[in-house]
């Protein structure tokens, strides 16, 4: 009798312990939270977070720099504002612009970087259809803004990062990765170690559920590291099956890439036949947040190697094409 119990106990040790590690592995999502980030920066009120509309694209700045505040993100190089401040002339004007960065410092090799991105900046206003002339951006690109801030959040929580984490929304995508390419002069590319860019992953991928394609796969080897972690898991990370689209070219991965960062961007957009794609119909309602939590999920642990400075990705020769 004595002994049966003593296995019994054993067995639901052991079970309870196996339960463990297998939770472990894959990082809780805040799905009610990555909502509300996601339909605040799509909806009307920041009227599409044109850059050449000072108040509206501030105002998602300003959002951007409260969430990084409230998961206690620190500002980068020293300064305790979120806010990487630059001007710059347009048609005549002079525009004051803000790419947002959270740090959170490494523990072991606080100078070695690893850039989570995204673009908070859209089109802002369109001739109207129908009553509409907002394009909200939702899928380009409050998704990936929603996302890079979750990772943010898991990875203060999992409090493993031997390099530092770099947290950037940047500005002025649209319109030529103004925000990209002030952050890339600014910073010693050699600090860098990968960088991450997430673009429109609020809808499936063309490889089904809980898939995700990588830009320029072939360049580093990023995308295969990733891939490694990824082996026992229900998530799959393709390479861009839309080579004639350049996506490897048209977005703020580039700026780094010519640096010869490994920078690579990770998106789940079908691009050939996306219908919402720069109009104002990209709406959170065409959104599926389930797939937005697949793909920060895939990334913290597709990353997890480089995070933990276990691993380093392959450099890209500058401006390699
Ligand atoms: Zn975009």
């Amino acid at each position: 009798m004595k002994n049966k119990i003593y296995t019994i106990f054993t067995l639901i040790l052991l079970s309870a312990i196996l339960s463990c590690k297998g939770q472990s592995s894959e990082p809780i999502v805040d799905i009610k939270e990555t909502q509300r980030i996601l339909k605040t920066l799509a909806s009307d009120d920041m009227r599409g977070r044109n850059v050449l509309v000072p108040e509206d694209i501030n105002r998602a700045a300003m959002f951007i720099a409260k969430e990084f505040a409230k998961i206690g993100l620190k500002g980068f190089e020293g300064d305790t504002s979120y806010y990487q401040e630059f001007e710059k002339r347009y048609k005549g004007r002079r525009l004051n612009l803000k790419n947002v960065i959270g740090v959170l410092p490494g523990k072991k090799r606080p100078n070695e970087f690893v850039v989570f991105s995204a673009h908070y900046d859209h089109i802002g206003i369109l001739p109207a259809i129908g009553q509409d002339s907002i394009a909200n951006g939702a899928d380009d690109n409050a998704s990936g803004v929603s996302a890079m801030i979750q990772l943010a959040k898991i990875f203060k929580n999992q409090n493993a990062n031997e390099r530092t984490l770099l947290f950037v929304a940047f500005t002025g995508e649209e319109v030529g990765f103004w925000g990209s390419e002030y952050f890339s002069d600014k910073v010693n590319a050699k600090n860098i170690v990968a960088m991450l860019n997430l673009e429109m992953i609020g809808k499936e991928s063309k490889f089904g559920k809980n898939t995700a394609y990588i830009t320029g796969f072939r360049f580093s080897d990023l995308g295969k590291i990733m891939q490694n972690h990824l082996k026992n898991t229900k998530f799959m990370l393709y390479e861009d099956p839309y080579t004639t689209q350049q996506l490897f070219y048209r977005s703020d991965n580039m700026p780094l890439v010519k640096k010869g960062i490994p920078a690579h961007t990770l998106s789940t957009v079908q691009i050939n036949k996306d219908e919402t794609y720069h109009t104002v119909k990209d709406e959170v309602e065409q959104l599926d947040v389930d797939n937005i939590a697949g793909v920060i999920k895939m990334v913290a642990i597709g990353m997890s190697g480089i995070v933990s400075g276990e691993e380093t990705p392959t450099r890209i020769k500058a401006n390699r094409r």
